[in-house]
């Protein structure tokens, strides 16, 4: 299997099918690629103006990459092996920018340093945890801004898509074209101020596509929990578009009847947001890898 390089010489601003592919892979291949952050590097200092930043160049994502092979109906595995932060991110917030935007009148900007595992916000030290917040394939017709989340992937900020974890997302048009960006060295759920730690680096992935076409998208596994991700207008709507994906896979998978299956989730799942922030919201139910794989999910066949 081989390992390629990408760098931030390769950015798109839209998951198109138009992209065209700036690097072709085999299913199983390793790629490193370099991401800018959600500004695209623009913002360096504390008292630069905001008003200054080319609004044409925020949320670029490092691709797209195409998967040999990879045709339309097909699920790709993004499996993240390793994120390498940079030395320093940047949080922004401001009128209209997240949950408190209505309050606020000025731009605030934060240079936040990053060393040693964490982050340092008003003098203080707290715990790094570098994630992706854009990562998908081509939706197989209009282009969507990276900005903007979907069942292709996107802009779902979702905290628990970062190394260790698997990430199964659609394929829409042949090859796939894969991209991402828009990394954070620490985000909570909600992504409240409507920033992260927003940050470039380096991250290293392999790309797989599976055998199955079954399962939901976008999926995630890792060593404590199975995840499906939605997006939509409202959390209400991600919220429940969320929690049936993973019960019906569940149900499909296990053959534990639906209600039963309803009832696993209520009693040991999770539903969670990911972001309240973005154009659409996203929502993710979770449940523990454990009790999946004690109640007969084969993550080994799914995964396959
Ligand atoms: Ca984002
Ligand atoms: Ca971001």
């Amino acid at each position: 299997m081989a390992t390629h390089h990408l760098t931030t010489d390769h950015l798109v601003y839209a998951m198109s099918p138009a992209n065209a592919p700036v690097l072709r892979v085999a299913s199983g291949d390793t790629v490193v690629v370099e991401t800018a952050d959600c500004f695209e590097n623009q913002i360096q200092s504390e008292t630069q103006a905001f008003t200054a930043i080319d609004w044409d160049h925020v949320n670029p994502a490092t691709g797209p990459i195409a998967i040999e092979g990879a045709r339309p109906g097909d699920l790709l595995a993004v499996e993240i092996e390793r994120i390498e932060p940079a030395d320093h991110g940047v949080m922004t917030t401001g009128k209209d920018m997240g949950v408190f935007g209505d309050e606020l009148q000025e731009s605030t900007i934060r240079i936040v340093p990053i060393a040693g595992g964490a982050v340092e916000l008003l003098g203080r030290r707290y715990p790094a945890h570098p994630m992706i917040g854009v990562i998908g394939t081509a939706p197989a017709a209009a282009p969507v801004a990276n900005g903007t989340p979907g069942p292709h992937g996107g802009n779902m900020d979702c905290k628990v898509i970062t190394a260790g974890a698997t990430l199964v997302l659609p394929v829409a048009v042949p090859g796939a074209l894969f991209a991402l960006g828009d990394m954070h060295a620490a985000m909570g759920d909600g992504e409240v101020c409507s920033t992260g730690v927003e940050m470039p680096g380096r991250i290293t992935l392999r790309l797989r596509l599976l055998a199955a076409r079954d399962l939901p998208a976008p999926f995630l596994v890792d060593a404590e929990r199975i995840a499906a991700i939605a997006s939509a207008a409202t959390l209400d709507e991600a919220a429940t578009a969320a929690a049936k994906a993973l019960g019906h896979f569940l149900h499909q998978r296990t053959g534990i009847p639906l209600p039963e299956v309803a009832m696993l989730l209520s009693a040991q799942g999770d539903l969670r947001i990911c972001q309240v922030v973005d154009p659409l919201k996203t929502v993710r139910m979770e449940f523990p890898r454990r009790i999946a794989e004690e109640l007969g999910l084969d993550l080994q066949a799914a995964l396959g």
